[in-house]
């Protein structure tokens, strides 16, 4: 049976990914080894994290000798913590873009770290839209923002410049979409959305901007100590970083970010036309601010809720629940999702409104 799988996170992976990380959970390249019991010290897994790194730099075209890859643990949210904890200067303060859920967790965190100053926050607007106008403080120790909010279904179209290092939470567009990644000093993504199964978060970071080592940080928050010892300092989430390389592997291997951009393009331009002109349907994100990933929409008449979850289950359709907090329907079309799977939506809410209008 085909489930057309449009989890937020947790999400689906690309099929050949699943079935060659499902062969190495038997025998790890004929080690006669798991993937689940091979030492992360062996000379395979150190093969393993050593390509999913490269592939990481490749494909986002950032340059081997300014920028390092680390593959830690905590999830998308521990680096809420670290990023203060390491770039915020005693006494310091950063600035936070504040565009949804994930962008307000990361603004509480920091503030136990120093002063935040919020330079926008579409908040009051239930998160719908992308703020524009605003001013970046150039005396904060560092700039945060979320390119894409997993919730709201919104997504950050452009980036502003800034003279103060710049940090990007990417964990639901990381490789969707072409921009020039040299443009931030530290990106971070949790590997559950668009790259790998859930136990382990990508960290690229312009290794210049951390500067001296501060007093005091304990080695597990401390990015310079996971750079020394190569995201090693503790036991890595092994079998999520084999599964991310595979995914890495197959991006490449697919035309890298570029292709993966114009299917993303081509299942989102196909689901918001559906979404417009179905009279069924809403869209609950600023047209301008649409995201590629991550679909949100309502049935404009609440009461046509249990008909259409029920179609939709019919047709196999699952995972598209909108977040507990928001409510309606988000469909996430992360890079591993077919076509096919947005086209059956589409003809599931076409039937839907022949048989309800
Ligand atoms: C899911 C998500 C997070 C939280 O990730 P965890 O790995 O669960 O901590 C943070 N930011 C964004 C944009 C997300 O989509």
């Amino acid at each position: 049976m085909k489930v057309h799988n449009f989890s937020a996170g947790p999400s689906i992976l690309p099929e050949e990914v699943m079935q060659q990380a499902a062969k190495a959970v038997l025998n790890l390249n004929e080690t006669g080894l798991s993937i689940l019991e091979i030492s992360h010290r062996s000379p395979e897994f150190l093969a393993i994290l050593a390509e999913a790194k490269s592939l990481v730099l490749e494909l986002l075209d950032l340059p081997q000798n300014e920028y390092k890859v680390l593959f830690l643990q905590g999830g998308a949210s521990m680096e809420f913590l670290r990023i203060p904890m390491n770039l915020m200067q005693k006494g310091g303060k950063a600035a936070y873009l504040n565009t949804g859920t994930w962008a307000d967790n990361a603004v509480k965190e920091a503030k136990a770290f120093g002063e935040v100053i919020e330079v926008a926050s579409s908040k009051d607007m239930h998160y719908s839209y992308i703020p524009k106008a605003y001013t970046i403080p150039d005396d904060a120790d560092y700039f945060h923002c979320t390119s894409n909010n997993t919730i709201y279904g919104t997504q950050m179209r452009s980036f502003p410049e800034t003279a103060i290092p710049f940090v990007c939470d990417m964990s639901s567009d990381i490789f969707s979409r072409k921009l020039d990644f040299s443009q931030f000093d530290l990106i971070y993504a949790g590997a559950q959305k668009n790259i790998g199964p859930a136990g382990t978060t990508l960290i690229v970071i312009r290794e210049r901007i951390l500067g001296n080592p501060k007093n005091g940080l304990p080695n597990i928050m401390n990015y310079q100590m996971h750079i020394e010892r190569e995201s090693m300092y503790n036991t890595p989430a092994v079998f999520a970083i084999y599964t991310s390389m595979l995914t890495l592997r197959w991006i490449k291997k697919a035309g890298g970010i570029a292709a993966m951009e114009a299917r993303n393009n081509k299942k989102a331009a196909l689901l918001y036309e559906e979404i417009d002109h179905n009279p069924l349907f809403e869209g609950t994100a600023a047209k301008e601010d649409r995201s590629l990933m991550n679909v949100t929409f309502r049935l404009k008449d609440a009461n046509h809720t249990e008909a259409f979850d029920t179609l939709c289950k019919t047709y196999h359709i699952s995972g598209l629940k909108g977040h507990r907090t928001v409510g309606g329907y988000r469909a996430s079309l992360y890079n591993a999702l077919p076509v096919e799977s947005v086209q059956m939506l589409i003809e599931v809410m076409q039937q839907f409104q022949r048989s309800h209008s």
